[in-house]
């Protein structure tokens, strides 16, 4: 069974990246983002809180975040393997997490601050239906119309170069120290996030020696 955590920045394409790992090798796929996200569509309990939170504009808390995550493991049935994203977010839990878990390795998405930028102030939303588009790589037909219900494209208000340059500060400071435990423990696979999804994909397997694609 395989076991592996991502990591990346936003922008560097991780959620694509661990779903196609996930897709032709069985493994589940537990991304803390996503996992919020429907909860909060869903109008769960846990949606509600995480909804309460986000609206007095703090941030879900660790012990949130360890539950559900806690939550969703043990739901697991072990006979497929995962590969976790969002998660350990410090110190104490990746301690705990390495401990817990004989994990195979840790990816770690690796792209310039400067491509962040450039990525994430290219990403559009449109402000009907909420379809995401990007400047770079998935522009739509018309300038600033969605394709689909021919709604106003807008940037996400908080995707705008100075809240953006205070997440990337606040990632490096916080990915850090994480790197450091995993690098102590486990095998920590810097790959290169600027190539294409196919070829970022096709180093992730080769530095853990998974077989490649079947369309590739
Ligand atoms: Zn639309």
């Amino acid at each position: 069974m395989r076991k592996f955590i991502i990591m990346g920045i936003q922008g560097s394409g991780k959620g694509t990246q661990a779903k196609l790992l996930a897709e032709d090798l069985d493994l589940e796929h537990f991304s803390v983002g996503d996992i919020f996200r429907w909860n909060v569509q869903h109008h769960t309990k846990l949606g509600a809180q995480v909804t309460r939170i986000m609206a007095s504009g703090r941030l879900v808390g660790d012990d949130l975040v360890e539950s559900v995550v806690q939550g969703c493991l043990a739901s697991h049935d072990w006979n497929y393997g995962f590969v976790i994203d969002g998660f350990p977010r410090t110190a104490r839990q990746a301690e705990f997490f390495l401990e817990s878990y004989d994990i195979d390795g840790v990816i770690n998405l690796h792209l310039p601050d400067d491509e962040v930028m450039q990525r994430v102030l290219a990403r559009r939303l449109c402000a009907t239906c909420g379809l995401d588009y990007n400047l770079i790589a998935h522009r739509p037909r018309r300038q600033d119309t969605c394709d689909i219900c021919g709604g106003t494209l807008v940037a996400r208000p908080d995707d705008n170069p100075a809240a953006l340059a205070v997440r990337i500060a606040d990632y490096h400071e916080e990915t850090k120290p994480l790197i450091a435990i995993f690098e102590r423990k486990e095998f920590v696979a810097t790959i290169d996030a600027t190539l294409s999804v196919e070829d970022v994909q096709s180093s992730i397997r080769e530095r853990f020696r998974l077989p490649p694609r079947p369309s590739a």
